[in-house]
């Protein structure tokens, strides 16, 4: 058995400038971080979103193409509210998004466009604390994301982009992954929470598909809740929490 891990997070470094996040759904960044991006972009910092899919397979009442470009417009204004202005959806099909090379190349892509030090991803692993089953389109997109932030910087490997006019970028200095259950460091969620909130909530169809509850105090109970347990780990200081990787 596994011992509880209650070793101190440390705080996320920031001597960077720019960041981007790359995750497989509309509404994975408000599930976890956009209080941190909130904070990030209120020191000035450039944070950009990549979403592998459109979310078109989220929302048992509506049909693919409806529910994707409604859920791509609800994803613009809940990165708004946080301070991102740049969404991008590469147009991977939603629910069985598949791990490999064209994954990675296109992850790839999009980290040569945007040249971040930070690259944000949500938990590639299995499970969520070994104690609910992940989805395939999280594992296949936080693994690529954690690979692509190499190959960006190769340009052996994706010698095509380079044709393209993406000259490769070896400026990726860390990976954080968010909703890890090996979390290593985190940032103060208090700044930003209450932007979160509202960047969670525009996500309005969905939630209010997922649960019975209004869905404003079901946002603001779901992420007070988390950044008050990782808090335990944070010196008593809400946070959001990421494994980080360095490179
Ligand atoms: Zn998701």
């Amino acid at each position: 058995m596994t011992e509880p891990n209650t070793t101190e997070l440390q705080p996320l470094p920031d001597d960077w400038q720019r960041a981007l996040a790359v995750v497989a759904h509309p509404d994975d960044l408000e599930y976890g971080c956009s209080a941190a991006v909130a904070a990030w972009t209120d020191a000035g910092r450039e944070v950009a979103y990549v979403l592998a899919t459109s979310g078109e397979a989220g929302i048992d009442t509506l049909d693919p193409a409806t529910c994707g470009r409604l859920r791509e417009r609800e994803q613009r204004a809940s990165a708004a509210v946080v301070g991102v202005t740049a969404v991008e959806f590469l147009g991977h099909r939603d629910g069985v998004i598949e791990y490999g090379p064209a994954l990675r190349r296109d992850i790839a892509a999009a980290i040569r466009r945007h040249r971040p030090e930070l690259v944000i991803t949500l938990n590639h692993r299995d499970t969520w604390g070994g104690v609910a089953w992940n989805t395939p389109d999280h594992v296949a997109v936080g693994r690529a994301t954690l690979d692509a932030a190499s190959d960006a910087g190769n340009r052996w490997i994706f010698p095509e982009l380079a044709e393209q006019g993406l000259q490769s970028w070896n400026g990726v200095r860390w990976v954080a992954v968010a909703g890890s259950s090996r979390p290593t460091h985190a940032v103060d969620a208090r700044p930003g929470l209450e932007r979160a909130v509202y960047s969670l909530l525009e996500h309005r169809t969905y939630i209010e598909a997922l649960t019975d509850q209004d869905p404003e105090a079901y946002a603001r109970a779901f992420l007070t809740s988390n950044a008050e347990a990782t808090g335990e780990r944070f010196g008593g200081t809400p946070a959001v929490a990421f494994e980080l990787f360095s490179r």
